[in-house]
């Protein structure tokens, strides 16, 4: 039941050790995902109140209203879907938008439901309109609305479902449709987390994996994981593999500096692509506003990657800020790459940035109009 990893193809598009994505060496997250909310760091907020909204459904014999959880990817949505269920002493099912392709298939679904229990519906932005329309009565009057023939002598047919809750998640809350956005009883944004929290995620997956990990480790991982425990976790792994084979089973600083060197990643938790991107910004456009998909034509990126990728978490640093005009490069964003905003690049750069022109000219201008 509860399984993961129908989508997980797409994931695999992207490998870079700080994607927030599901990646592939990933596969084993779900046995160390916490079970309670006691468990899971963080987000004191949406625990205190899904506590009492847990407490009350159960003590009315109620299904919990249904949840849509919203934030980047990596941040615990699919783990708190599970808590949810794991709290309520239901079954949770899982599947995603893009897997569900005909209104049967989610018409299977939700008649295999029992009372109670939860349907968790990853990326549910993606569902396509004929899908979505069944799920409004499901949501709405826990029915099922069927047409039977065609023609004139079709006709609909109701059937009643047991009561579920339905927990949505996705990474752009925007991108879903009002009817199905205003079903949902209760709408949460999940945060990026702070270096504490991160630090405590660690700790917890450290005695998991039977490794140790000294004060230091953990203050230079925290660091540079961007608040996100999927990155969090993935690094403690490959510092795991670089305390055995260098160290001596312990990740310290010394494990730490190989490993993040040998990563690329530096003392903000950036990665090579970050820097790109920002030196792009700097080198080409100098400091910007530039357009997302202009950028992202620089770069090579896809502008959706770096919208619900890069973006969260240079924007949270300050490195990065959005105008009505564009993105632009900040202050600290010039000093992180040791350039002085409006000074002329290096030669390299300039080169690069000249072929990165060249590249460019075929784009229309439309790609730098406002972005939101
Ligand atoms: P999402 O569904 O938002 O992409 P996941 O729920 O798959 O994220 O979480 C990614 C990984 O991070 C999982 O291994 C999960 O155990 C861990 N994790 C996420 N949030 C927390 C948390 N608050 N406390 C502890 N571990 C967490």
């Amino acid at each position: 039941m509860y399984n993961i990893f129908s989508q997980m193809d797409e994931d695999q598009e992207d490998e870079r050790i700080l994607s927030r994505k599901h990646l592939m060496e990933d596969k084993d997250e779900v046995s160390m995902r916490p079970r309670t909310l006691a468990e899971y760091a963080g987000q004191s907020r949406i625990k205190e109140n899904l506590r009492v909204y847990i407490k009350a459904a159960m003590e009315r014999g109620e299904a919990l209203d249904h949840v849509l959880l919203y934030g980047p990817p990596g941040l615990g949505k699919t783990t708190l879907a599970g808590i949810i269920a794991n709290e309520l002493g239901v079954q949770m099912r899982v599947t995603s938008g893009p897997a569900i392709e005909r209104q049967g298939e989610l018409a299977a679904i939700l008649t295999n439901l029992e009372e109670h229990d939860v349907l968790f519906i990853d990326e549910v932005h993606r569902l396509n309109h004929a899908v979505e329309e069944i799920l409004y009565p499901a949501m709405e009057d826990f029915a099922l609305d069927i047409m039977i023939g065609k023609g004139p002598a079709a006709r609909s047919i109701r059937l009643d479902l047991p009561p579920f809750t339905l927990i949505g998640a996705t990474t752009r809350a925007g991108l879903l449709t009002s009817p199905l956005r205003d079903r949902f009883g209760m709408i949460h944004r999940l945060e990026l987390y702070s270096e504490a929290e991160i630090a405590e995620i660690l700790k917890r997956n450290a005695a998991l994996l039977s490794i140790g990990i000294d004060r230091d480790g953990l203050e230079i991982l925290s660091g540079r994981c961007r608040g996100t425990p999927r990155i969090a976790i993935r690094l403690l792994r490959r510092m795991r593999d670089f305390a055995q084979v260098k160290g001596c089973g312990v990740i310290d600083r010394d494990i730490c500096s190989v490993g993040l060197a040998a990563l690329e990643i530096d003392e903000r938790g950036l990665d090579a692509t970050d820097r790109r991107v920002m030196l792009a910004m700097a080198e080409i456009y100098r400091g910007g506003p530039v357009g997302l998909d202009t950028l992202a034509a620089t770069t090579g990126e896809d502008p959706g990657t770096i919208e619900d990728v890069y973006e969260p978490y240079l924007l949270q640093i300050g490195f990065l800020a959005k105008t009505p005009r564009g993105r632009v490069l900040t202050d600290q964003g010039f000093a992180h790459l040791g350039l002085v905003p409006g000074s002329r690049p290096g030669t390299q750069a300039v080169l690069d940035s000249q072929m990165a022109l060249r590249d460019l000219t075929e784009l229309s201008d439309e790609d730098n109009a406002i972005q939101e």
